[in-house]
């Protein structure tokens, strides 16, 4: 009774630290109202949801002060525009993957993911104690962009089949939807690798236009029903092992900010970054239960198309560097951590859940 008196005294204690200190930062500044342009449609709540937290947050930090109004993808600008509205400033900020961006610059897809790449575990080291944040801000400069990490799905599903694939060969021909780095790789392996929007995938399965689709994992996916019609569900998505989503804020509107504003919206951004991954971590297993009653056939990629897919990777990896010195630059402090990284995670993370996985 003692100790939760003493709780209880100490949390309200905290509280009213919290209450002398946060409005009085807040109340003499200006009012804020940005529009924050997401790439994502509300259906993919997960992700799209943490630009709502992101605002939500931001609103009860400043007790109103600071109010971001979100929207969906295609409502100010098309999904894939998102680092151009920021940039040019006909927004404030954006919720985006930096994938979506490299035709701009390859080296984007360091904010985002690349086949074979850092896990969402190890991304997260990366950004926030390995020096990726930084490096990534100078190349988000020249964009007049300051980015945020704005979530991650964790490492993703390798796609939904028609038919099984038995062996690398299997691949020659195949058309599958699958967009950015992964579907160049796909090429190199003999695939013929389509982009299709979110929407598209379903009916062009259904109708055989496609052999094979990949989108995010079981959460998601399930949503789309691509179970009715391929039934051989892969793993891993090799192209997708911990991809990041991120948060884009115009450099000008970012300096014109208090220091106080700027605090509030990273501490936000931070919440909203841990809280993604969480939810797909709690709302992946289920939808997998659920899929695999109807049917569904877990399968994993054989071994020589994950061979021959990481070879192909790091082989476009070297000769992006050899032509591109903003990649390059990126690209060797990414690669000495990927694989520092992977020296330990072998030795406590990767036993430790292996045996958790597989122990009866
Ligand atoms: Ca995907």
């Amino acid at each position: 009774m003692q100790r939760r008196a003493f709780l209880k005294g100490a949390g309200a204690g905290l509280g009213l630290a919290a209450a002398a200190v946060s409005p009085a930062a807040f109340a003499n500044g200006p009012n804020v109202r940005w529009r924050l342009a997401s790439s994502f449609p509300k259906s993919l709540d997960i992700i799209y949801g943490a630009a709502e937290s992101l605002s939500s947050r931001l609103n009860a930090i400043t007790g109103g002060k600071f109010q971001v109004r979100v929207h969906a993808g295609g409502e100010l600008v098309p999904g894939l525009q998102v680092l151009d509205a920021v940039q040019n400033g006909s927004v404030e900020c954006g919720h985006s993957a930096s994938y979506y961006y490299v035709g701009k610059n390859m080296a984007f897809a360091f904010d985002c993911t690349l086949p074979f790449g850092l896990t969402a575990r190890q991304q997260h080291a990366w950004m926030v104690a390995g020096g990726g944040l930084e490096l990534l801000r100078e190349l988000f400069a020249q964009y007049n962009i300051v980015q945020f990490p704005g979530g991650n799905t964790g490492a993703q599903m390798g796609g939904w089949f028609r038919r099984e694939i038995r062996s690398l060969a299997d691949l020659k021909g195949l058309k599958m939807r699958i967009p950015g780095i992964g579907g160049q790789i796909m090429a190199r392996l003999g695939a013929v690798p389509q982009t299709l929007a979110g929407g598209d995938i379903y009916p062009s399965l259904e109708r055989g236009a496609i052999d094979a689709a990949e989108w995010v994992g079981p959460y998601d996916d399930e949503k789309l029903g691509f179970h009715k019609i391929a039934k051989n569900y892969y793993y891993p998505g090799w192209w997708e092992g911990g991809p990041q989503l991120s948060f884009y804020v115009n450099a000008g509107q970012w300096k014109n900010l208090p220091p106080a504003y700027q605090a509030a919206f990273e501490a936000a951004c931070a919440e909203a970054n841990a809280a993604m991954l969480a939810r797909y971590d709690a709302g992946n297993p289920p939808a997998l239960m659920r899929l695999l009653k109807q049917g569904v056939k877990l399968r994993a990629y054989p071994k020589d198309v994950l061979m021959a897919a990481r070879k192909a990777s790091f082989e476009l990896y070297e000769e992006e560097a050899r032509k591109n010195p903003t990649f390059a630059r990126v690209y060797r402090n990414w690669k000495t951590f990927l694989d520092m990284e992977n020296q330990w995670f072998k030795v406590a993370e990767s036993p430790y859940a292996n045996f958790l996985h597989y122990a009866k």
